[in-house]
């Protein structure tokens, strides 16, 4: 029997996360990719990320693509705005401006509307700037982008109230949904959504590597030839998964796909998305009534808040460092993450991965031994 060493400390960041020992030891073999055996994993891993994500499993189809996360939301752009298409990037957070930081690189015509790093969606807004840009058919948005849970605040963003404009308009949706997807229940069919995309080392806890779109089929069946880059081509990634049977077309990250696949199997173990989004509301919910218990405040309102990462502000002591704050709380097990906002002096904690309420009851008492700057 092989050994899982303990880890030295829990992450408590938006990704890569703290994962089980099981999905650990899926890594410690080397696996052959050229056989049935792997390609049937690659298939059941495709078949089950359609059906986590929706219950009209026809309309739908996933591929995998190596990478990091951002690597899948680039292929995305890339492989399905046509030349004459036209996208707009609904931002509030850094994670929207990549994607607007995409487009500019990848030359798509883009228009991007940024409400401020803790503004939600001005839903009228978007509205009447599409329904002004669809009046003349040249500027008239074909794609919309969106990000669900916005990790720079933990903001999580209406995709529903956004679908329902994007689908009035009539363009295609695409969302990034990488820190919420697998452990929040959604029906992506249900949100009008065209083309979703997440990451092996978020909800789903498994490690980096690789990220994943489920997309619709008719819709991606039409983008062929459309891709701006060769190792980014969704559309050809597809079909070499769909006419080989789970064949990637380039060296694909054994070791991570083998781990992800024992990740799926215990979020189902777990009790699916249901049960894991109890678990990441239970730990979020311990975490902030324990943190403002001591005094610490969130930046945002609750009713915008994720039940997966949440900022802070950091105390107001002119003996407070988050440097310090940081290394003690790793010291005693614990990492947490830097702020990412300019507007506020904030740092964050993160609560999904094999995190559960009482590693945050842990927690709490960590950070109410180390206040130093009392
Ligand atoms: C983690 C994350 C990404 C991807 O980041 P990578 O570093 O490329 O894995 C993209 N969008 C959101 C909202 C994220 O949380």
């Amino acid at each position: 029997m092989m050994m899982i060493p303990d880890n030295p400390y829990l992450l408590l960041t938006p990704g890569p996360l703290s994962t089980s020992p099981g999905v650990r030891e899926a890594l410690l073999r080397d696996w052959c990719t050229w056989d049935r055996d792997y390609n049937q994993i690659v298939q059941r891993i495709r078949a089950r990320l359609v059906d986590l994500a929706t219950r009209q499993t026809g309309q739908y189809t996933s591929v995998l693509m190596q990478g990091s996360g951002s690597a899948s939301v680039e292929a995305v752009l890339g492989s399905v705005i046509p030349e004459s298409g036209r996208l707009l990037v609904l931002a509030n957070g850094a994670y929207g401006k990549r994607i607007a930081q995409m487009a500019r690189v990848l030359r798509l015509n883009h228009e991007v509307i940024d409400f401020g790093e803790t503004g939600p969606v001005d839903l009228d807004q978007v509205s009447t700037r599409l329904k002004s840009a669809g009046a003349q058919t040249e500027s008239a948005f074909s794609h919309v982008a969106l990000v669900h849970c916005e990790t720079t605040t933990g903001m999580l963003n209406d995709i529903a109230a956004v679908g329902r404009l994007v689908h009035k308009a009539g363009a295609t949706y695409i969302v990034d949904a990488m820190s919420s997807f697998g452990g929040i229940p959604m029906d992506i069919a249900e949100l009008e959504i065209d083309f979703l995309i997440s990451s092996a080392n978020k909800c789903i806890q498994g490690v980096p590597g690789f990220g994943f779109v489920i997309g619709r089929r008719d819709v991606l069946a039409s983008c062929a030839g459309r891709a701006r880059s060769l190792s980014l081509d969704l559309y050809d990634q597809w079909q070499c998964m769909e006419q080989n049977e789970g064949k990637w077309r380039f060296t694909s990250p054994t070791h991570v796909v083998r781990a992800f696949d024992q990740a799926l199997f215990e979020l189902e173990q777990e009790g699916g998305i249901a049960a894991r989004y109890g678990r990441y509301v239970e730990n979020h919910r311990i975490l902030v009534e324990g943190m403002r218990a001591l005094g610490f405040e969130t930046l945002l309102p609750d009713a915008l808040q994720s039940p997966f990462i949440t900022t802070f502000y950091n105390p107001e002591s002119e003996h407070y460092r988050f440097e310090e704050f940081y290394q003690k709380l790793k010291a005693d097990g614990f990492v947490i993450y830097p702020g990412k906002i300019s507007q506020a002096d904030c740092f964050r904690i993160g609560n999904i991965g094999h995190v559960f309420p009482a590693d945050i009851e842990r927690l709490i008492s960590a950070v109410e031994r180390n206040r130093y700057w009392l």
